[in-house]
C-alpha cells in the first residue's frame, strides 16, 4: 500500500487529473488541506473512506494517521491544493515516509497560477515581452532568501505571479514597483476556477487599494507584467515563414 500526494487542482472539481480522481475513489483514508482544497472534490471519494482535514493537524499527527492506515492495508491519498510541488510542505512528509519505509508517489495537479492565467485570458510568455515566469511569494512567517526579495526580482521585469501574499499587497506592490515601475499592469485573481472567482485589474500603483476595496484578503494571486496588456510579437512557431522539425517553411500563399 502506498501514500499518494495528489494535486487537487485550483478549485473546480473538474480540474483534478484523471489519475487523481481514480486514486480518490480507491483510497481508504483521505487527508486533505481543508483551508484551500474545495470540499466538493471529496465527492470522488469512496463512501466508506475516512476523511481528515489537515488544517487542524500537526505534521506528527498526519504521519501517525498515515502510519496506521498503511499498517491496516489502506491506500492513503494526501490531497494538496493546486500542484503539490508549490508551497505544499510535502518535502517534510516525503522525507518522514522515507525514514518510516512507507512508499509514496506524487500525482501532479493544475496549479492556481495556471488557473489564474485562464481566468484572465492571457499568456505569461509573450514573444518580445517576456519569456520568463517568476513564481514567488513575499516573506512572511516563512522567510524568503534575500536574493529573492521582490525588489531584487522586480529588476528582471519578467512576468510574475505572487502567491500567499494577499495580506501584504500594499507592501508587495510598493517593492515590485521599484523595478517594474508603478504603471506596469497588474491583476489580482481571487479563487480562480471557483464559482466565486473574482478578477481585479489595475496597475502596480493602484491594484492593492482596488483589491482592498473588493474585500480580497486570501486565496488570491497577484499577477504582474506587460503580458497583461498591450502589444507583443507574433509567435515564430506558427509563422509560415519559419520552419521547424515538424513543418517546413511555406511561401505566402501556402
Ligand atoms: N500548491 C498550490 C499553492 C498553495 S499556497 C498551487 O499550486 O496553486 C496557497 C496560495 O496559493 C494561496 O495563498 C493563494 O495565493 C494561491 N491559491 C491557491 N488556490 C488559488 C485559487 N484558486 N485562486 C487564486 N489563488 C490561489
Amino acid at each position: 500500500m502506498k501514500v499518494y500526494f495528489v494535486g487537487a487542482g485550483p478549485g473546480d472539481p473538474e480540474l483534478i487529473t484523471v489519475k487523481g480522481r481514480r486514486l480518490l475513489g480507491e483510497a481508504g483514508v483521505i487527508i486533505y488541506a481543508g483551508s484551500l482544497v474545495n470540499p466538493e472534490i471529496l465527492k470522488y471519494a469512496a463512501p466508506g473512506a475516512v476523511r481528515y482535514d489537515s488544517a487542524s493537524l500537526t505534521l506528527e499527527e498526519v504521519l501517525a494517521i498515515i502510519r496506521r492506515a498503511i499498517a491496516g492495508g489502506q491506500v492513503v491519498v494526501r490531497l494538496h491544493t493546486g500542484d503539490p510541488s508549490l508551497y505544499g510542505a510535502i518535502q517534510e512528509q516525503m522525507d518522514a515516509l522515507e525514514r518510516m519505509g512507507i512508499p509514496y508517489e506524487i500525482v501532479p495537479g493544475v496549479s492556481s497560477y495556471a488557473a489564474a492565467a485562464a481566468a484572465i485570458g492571457r499568456e505569461y510568455t509573450l514573444p518580445g515581452v517576456s519569456q520568463t515566469l517568476i513564481l514567488t511569494r513575499r516573506g512572511g512567517r516563512t522567510p524568503v532568501p534575500e536574493m529573492e526579495s521582490l525588489t531584487e526580482l522586480s529588476r528582471h521585469r519578467a512576468s510574475l505571479c505572487l502567491f500567499l501574499s494577499s495580506q501584504s499587497l500594499a507592501a508587495a506592490t510598493a517593492e515590485l514597483a521599484s523595478g517594474y515601475g508603478p504603471e506596469t499592469p497588474a491583476a489580482v485573481v481571487y479563487k480562480a476556477s471557483w464559482p466565486e472567482e473574482k478578477v481585479i485589474r489595475g496597475t502596480l500603483g493602484d491594484i492593492a487599494a482596488k483589491a482592498r476595496e473588493a474585500g480580497i484578503e486570501r486565496t488570491a494571486l497577484l499577477l504582474v507584467g506587460d503580458f497583461l496588456a498591450g502589444d507583443y510579437k507574433r509567435s515564430r512557431l506558427y509563422d509560415p515563414a519559419f520552419s521547424h522539425g515538424y513543418r517546413g517553411a511555406r511561401n505566402n500563399n501556402g
